[in-house]
Order: structure tokens, then sequence, then C-alpha cells
């Protein structure tokens, strides 16, 4: 029997973990300092939260959930996190503490998708959600801390989208509009664009089917339908959020046509593309959603986030080398290099030695690969009390005391 890894999951193994320390850092860093608290949530939830929360016209909730039943209960492995996260703001009452509460959240999300496209089965986001603040002052908070975060990174030359859904008023005139436009070849798109044709027409903006693609451009879809005419509330929040990321300095393009692939959007959403490595990759993708938490049983509450994916931005960043740790003990004695790495490890370093106490050029061997100093302990150490320590990226030796040793 030969058993691997269930397709489009991967291990990650010690010799990349620090380039997911540095992101897990970077974001807990960043986020931390705009006071943003750190939520666990289950990986998986009743079915019921992603039907309601994502929305069941999208193909999250249609295809690519990992749903199974216990007990007669039906629970879906969590394919993002924001619904999640609305579910313990609501159920540990937070909408009852001062607004705004914020918070962020990192963790494995699963969707069953086709691998071939790149995309893991199994994979990880990190993301904000910051609820109680109607004002477009939370929109900016939230893009200026995806962009803070991705600067974080070194990921400094950044595309922001952004665009105005409306809300539910001035986006039916805008969904009409759109179904009037998109009517007289309606019979030529793909079988989802029929579908989200009577339940969310918008959606039919982000189809990537390359036939669709092709009407939409025959038929002057785009330049025919422009964008939603936003009602004077919408109009003037997407106003002050320009604003703001005018006077922060963020540089941003309105791009009409962006829509998202999710339900729950209100007003404001935006992308950030990096432009590195000769390529543009979409590494940040949110929006406000006014309206989920009442649609999960909860009081009306405003509020907008952001999701990153873990994997994309290790793609974009120069791998870091594996940590060395600080001595090796270097001895034919094995008990006195035991004894010398557990007084070491207890002063606070990183030690190691060697299990087998092979010969010591193996043992140097060893050590010059794995650590920063190599701690000898030989016969004549033994005898006059002293340690003679190798600093193995230039060879020096040089004899020492346990408190010197401390010292390095
Ligand atoms: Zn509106
Ligand atoms: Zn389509």
């Amino acid at each position: 029997m030969n058993i691997k890894a269930p397709k489009g999951t991967k291990d990650i193994v010690p010799s990349e973990i620090n380039d997911w320390y540095n992101i897990e850092n970077a974001a807990k860093e960043v986020f931390t300092k705009a006071d943003f608290k750190e939520i666990r949530t289950p990986i998986f939830e009743d079915t019921a939260l992603f039907e309601r929360g994502v929305g069941d016209t999208t193909d999250i909730v249609n295809k690519e959930m990992y749903t199974f039943i216990k007990s007669d209960r039906s629970l879906t492995l969590r394919p993002e996190n924001t619904a999640g996260v609305v579910r313990a703001y609501l159920e540990h009452n937070m909408f009852r503490e001062s607004a705004p509460v914020k918070l962020w959240y990192k963790g494995p999300m699963f969707r069953y998708e086709r691998p071939q496209a790149g995309r893991q089965r199994q994979f990880h986001q990190v993301g904000v959600e910051m609820f109680g603040i109607q004002d477009a002052s939370a929109d900016a908070e939230c893009i200026m801390l995806a962009v803070d975060f991705l600067n974080k990174l070194g990921l400094n030359d950044l595309t922001v989208e952004i665009n105005s859904l409306g809300c539910n008023v001035c986006r039916k005139e805008y969904k009409e509009r759109l179904k009037d436009a998109i009517a007289p070849f309606l019979d030529g798109l793909c079988d989802d664009c029929k579908s989200r044709y009577e339940k969310n027409p918008l959606r039919i903006l982000d189809c990537k089917n390359e036939e669709c693609n092709k009407l939409f451009d025959k038929y002057n879809l785009k330049e025919s339908v422009s964008g939603i005419k936003l009602c004077d509330e919408c109009s003037s929040h997407y106003e002050k959020l320009k604003k703001y990321l005018n006077e922060l300095n963020i540089k941003y393009e309105e791009n009409t046509f962006l829509v998202r692939g999710l339900d729950y959007y209100t007003k404001t959403v935006f992308e950030i593309k990096s432009n590195s490595l000769g390529s543009q990759n979409a590494v940040c993708g949110g929006g406000r959603y006014d309206g989920l938490v009442e649609t999960l049983g909860g009081p009306h509450t405003p509020a907008v986030g952001f999701a990153m994916g873990m994997e994309r931005l290790k793609a974009l960043l120069p791998s870091i080398e594996a940590d060395k740790i600080t001595f090796f003990v270097v001895s034919d004695n094995q008990l006195e290099a035991v004894k010398l790495t557990s007084k070491l490890r207890h002063k606070g370093y990183s030690c190691e030695y060697d299990y087998n106490s092979r010969k010591f050029a193996k043992q140097i061997e060893k050590a010059s690969k794995t650590a920063k100093y190599a701690v000898i302990i030989g016969e004549d150490e033994i005898k006059n009390n002293y340690y003679t320590v190798k600093n193995l990226s230039d060879s020096t030796q040089e004899k020492m005391s346990f408190d010197e040793l401390c010292m390095l």
C-alpha cells in the first residue's frame, strides 16, 4: 500500500516552514498594531451557515464544498472564513461591545476545485473582518491594512482596484439593465451564466468561460451597460473612500466591472494585485458586507474585510533558509555531550549533539551543516575544564569557559 497526500493537498515540510512563519508573523505584527485581535474558529461548521452566509448562487456553495453527514447533521469544511467569523461574532455577543470589533484570522480552507488550475483543495487564507462601522473610514482602514501587510512582506509594487456595487436599491436598476443587455445572447452563454441570469446577473461579469467572454466582446456588453448608477448614499460613501485613499497616498484604479465572486458584498469591493516577477497576480480580495450579519440572524451590522491566499503570497516571496541552531556539541564522551547540551538549552540556547557518538570528523561535518558553533569536548578539555569553540562560519577556534560560551 502506497498512500499519498490527497490530491490538491500539500505537506508543509520543515525546509519551507520559515516562509510560513514569515507571512504569519508579519500578519500578526501589522494587524495587532491596528488593534485587530486574532480569532480561531472551527474548520467545519453547519452546512447551513455557508449556504446562507456565502450564498447559494456561488460556485463555492454549489460545486466546491466538502460536505459530510454525522449524526444526521450536515457539516461542511469551511470554504472561506467570513461566515464562520460572523457566526462567532454573534455567538459571543460581540455586537454588544463598542464598535468597531476588529478581528483577524489565519488557517486552512477547503474547496473541491480542479487541481489542474493550480489551486489546492486545502489552502490557507489570512484575513481581517471589521464590524460596526458604517463610515467609509472602515473601508479605507481595511485597504490600508492590506497594503501595509503586503509592504511588510516586501511586496511594494501593488495595484489596488476598487469599485462600488451599491446597495440593494441602486443594484436593482443595474441588474435589470444588465439582464436587458445580456438577453439577446443569453442562449450562447455557459450553463453557469444561464443560472446566474435569474439569481445573480452581476456574477455573469465574473465568468471565466472563454466562449462567454467572446460573446461579451461581440455584443459590447461592458461598454453598453457601463457601471452601476449609485444612489446618493452609496455615491457619497464611494467618494469618501476615494478621498481617504488619496489622503493616505494609496494609489488605486477604479474598475467598474470588479464584482468579486461572493454574493454578500455591498458598496465597496476591492482587489489588490502584485506586479512582481513580471506578471500581475491578484493577492487580496475584499469588500463591505453590510447585510451579512443580519442574514445570519444578528442585528443590522455594517462590516468590511478582506482575505488573502497564503500559498499565493508564498509563491511571490523569496524563500527563507532554515534557521541554524546555535551550538552543536562534538565529543566522543556522550555523557559530557548530553550534559552540556542540556545546560545550554536551559540557558536558552538551541543546542544539539551527536546521538551516535560518531567519529569527530563526522560530527564536525554535521555541526557545520546545522549549527553556528561547534563546542568540542575532548580529553584535554575534560581534564583542564574548558571548551574548544569552533566558529563554523569562519573556522576560527577559541578556548572558553561555560560562562564565556554563554556570552556568544
Ligand atoms: Zn445605493
Ligand atoms: Zn459563462
